[in-house]
């Protein structure tokens, strides 16, 4: 390809409202371009990259067995309602019309992912335990109505997705759930490693979408929004919103204070009471009230520590908690918002792990404006139910007793063990050898193949620009022609590059009429992992560079020899990328 027959516009300017580093090279690279907030146009750069990653994940999947299909966009509303998603997605599913009645837009929505409407193919065509296990897969766009698109392209309303869905009559042995889930998890390690991706697999929870085992693929970088929670031996790995912790040892200390009533006026946060009290807020006890099932759930949690949602609705063995709303709060506790606490309380109280080793505590009184101290657990209030049900935090260890250390990170991809929480709602059932029906078990598997792009680059950028990793680079070389007006240069580039074209390496020509150190910004900047160079000094000299975009190392060899040399180079190159996973 030549450089004044395509299409890159690149740009010095670093953009201002890009923040993260992919961001801001992807625009100034010319490889997208926003449409409208959350969706982008992938330039011809970009989109010989997408389609890289497209192949590679496609490969992937189909050694593993998957079977490819094409599913809509456009999914009717009925089938979230039967899943009950359609309320628990809330604004995230992006509805085609909201006008009621009979118009199809109002009974339409854009899929965020295709659960219902996969089960619902596998309904109609599968009945029996023979046609088992199935396991399909797609790459399609999908819709989310995210709230806050952001950092280019990791975040969006419309991006590319892998999403693949298992069906099997049970969840081990042959044929079952575990064996395609352990097979896609590889397949996806794959994937990841061939993408040139240092990428981490962790303990993930599953979220609304359900289920009950789940692994998230993690790229450690600073640009991600996610928390990846790893213990310092490395035997331990998990999302912010799954990593357990180990139980704290007992605070120790008298325990023996009588309970009191003080008097907080106005005084209804953590930080306010403590500081009027003069104590620590890990002297406190939080008591956050959550609405579950349509009934009252109570998380006790250490002032200083946080909920963590997921975990109590693990520990509670409920599908969801939502925050209470104040009248909830008023008819449990008798009390505003601010001064509920444990004792006398009568609702499911789920105690945290630390709580339960805590003595001489300060917590709301269910008594508006009043807080009461020397509470301890056990002694003033029963403790019926205790979980970790708290974010881990700084100081934690995991449970091996191994320090907890946190790293932002980006999600790049993900395996669910769904069960048959679809398959249920949406009856998708099969006859077993005595002519019994059951429910499918499925595994559902997504990636974002976007965000790999992004996530790459946000692994591999430095000052100049991007580094792509060689088996995603839009190009693999890029010739640069240093004088192009000067037959001698010109003709060896352009026969370099039918030659190296040949053996099917992806090579671009710059063959603009530019100065040097603006051809080598701009390759620089889009980020061909190998540059060679020809000018006319060099082949006075007998010589054409090659340079490696990574490491900036240069060879200097005869031109005959440049095609082989560049050869080895791309071979290793991805060879290298293939051995980049982190652990
Ligand atoms: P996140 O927690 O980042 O919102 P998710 O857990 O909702 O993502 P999944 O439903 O697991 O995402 O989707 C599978 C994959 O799709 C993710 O691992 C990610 O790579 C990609 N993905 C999800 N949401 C987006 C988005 N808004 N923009 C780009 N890619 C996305
Ligand atoms: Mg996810």
């Amino acid at each position: 390809m030549k450089w004044t027959e395509f299409f890159i516009p690149t740009s010095k300017e670093v953009p201002a409202d890009a923040a993260v580093p992919s961001h801001q090279l992807m625009l100034r690279a010319g490889i997208i371009r926003q449409v409208v907030a959350g969706a982008y146009t992938y330039l011809p750069l970009g989109y010989r990259s997408l389609r890289k990653i497209e192949a590679i994940v496609r490969e992937e999947m189909n050694a593993a067995r998957g079977i490819e299909l094409n599913m809509p966009a456009m999914q009717p509303l009925e089938w979230w309602e039967l899943t009950g998603r359609a309320a628990a997605m809330g604004d995230v599913l992006v509805r085609l019309g909201s006008s009621g009645g009979d118009d199809w837009r109002a009974r339409t929505v854009l899929g965020p992912t295709h659960e219902e409407v996969i089960t619902e193919i596998v309904r109609a065509y599968v009945n029996s335990y023979k046609q088992l296990p199935l396991c399909f897969y797609q790459i399609q766009t999908k819709f989310r109505g995210e709230a806050r698109p952001k950092s280019g392209v990791l975040r969006t309303r419309e991006f590319l997705m892998k999403d693949a869905y298992s069906f099997h009559t049970c969840k081990e042995g042959d044929g079952g759930l575990d064996d395609t889930y352990d097979r896609m998890y590889a397949a996806y390690c794959a994937i990841f490693s061939r993408s040139g991706l240092p990428y981490i697999a962790v303990e993930a929870d599953s979220g609304p979408i359900g289920g009950d085992a789940s692994h998230e693929f993690m790229v450690p970088t600073d640009a991600g929004e996610d928390y990846l929670v790893q213990s310092e031996d490395k035997a331990y790995a998990a999302n912010l919103e799954r990593a357990e912790v180990a139980p704290l040892a007992d605070e120790g200390g008298a325990a023996d204070a009588p309970l009191t009533e003080v008097h907080t006026p106005n005084l209804g946060t953590i930080d306010e009471v403590s500081t009027f009290l003069k104590c620590e807020p890990r002297k406190m006890i939080k008591t956050i009230i959550y609405e579950a099932n349509g009934e009252a759930l109570v998380a006790l949690v250490r002032g200083d520590h946080e909920v963590n949602e997921a975990k109590l609705a693990r520990a509670a063995k409920v599908g969801m908690v939502a925050a209470a709303d104040a009248a909830l709060i008023n008819k449990i506790t008798g009390a505003d918002v601010g001064f509920a606490g444990p004792v006398g309380l009568s609702a499911r109280i789920i105690v945290d792990q630390a709580v339960t080793v805590m003595h001489d505590a300060v917590t709301g009184a269910n008594k508006t404006d009043y807080h009461i101290t020397g509470v301890n657990p056990g002694r003033d209030f029963e403790v019926t139910e205790s979980a970790d049900i708290r974010m881990a935090v700084k100081g934690d260890c995991a449970k091996n007793g191994s320090p907890l250390t946190f790293k932002k990170c980006i999600e790049v991809g993900h395996v669910f063990k769904l069960g048959t929480k679809y398959s249920e709602a949406m009856s998708a059932t099969f006859l077993d050898v005595n002519g019994k029906s059951h429910p499918m078990i499925m595994g559902c598997y997504g990636i974002g193949l976007n965000r790999i792009m992004a996530a790459a680059i946000e692994a591999g950028h430095d000052e100049k620009g991007i580094c792509w990793p060689m088996s995603i680079a839009p190009f693999q070389v890029v010739i640069c022609a240093l004088d192009m007006r000067v037959e001698e240069v010109s003709t060896l580039a352009g026969k370099l590059h039918d030659e190296l074209e040949a053996t099917g390496i992806d090579v671009l020509l710059d063959d603009r009429d530019a100065r040097p150190g603006f051809k080598f910004k701009d390759a620089e900047l889009i980020g061909i992992p190998i540059r060679v160079t020809v000018g006319k000094r060099g082949l006075a000299d007998g010589i054409v560079e090659i340079q490696t975009r990574r490491t900036g190392e240069t060879a200097k060899v005869p031109p005959l020899d440049a095609v082989d040399t560049v050869q080895k180079l791309v071979q290793a190159a991805m060879e290298a990328d293939c051995a980049r996973k982190t652990k």
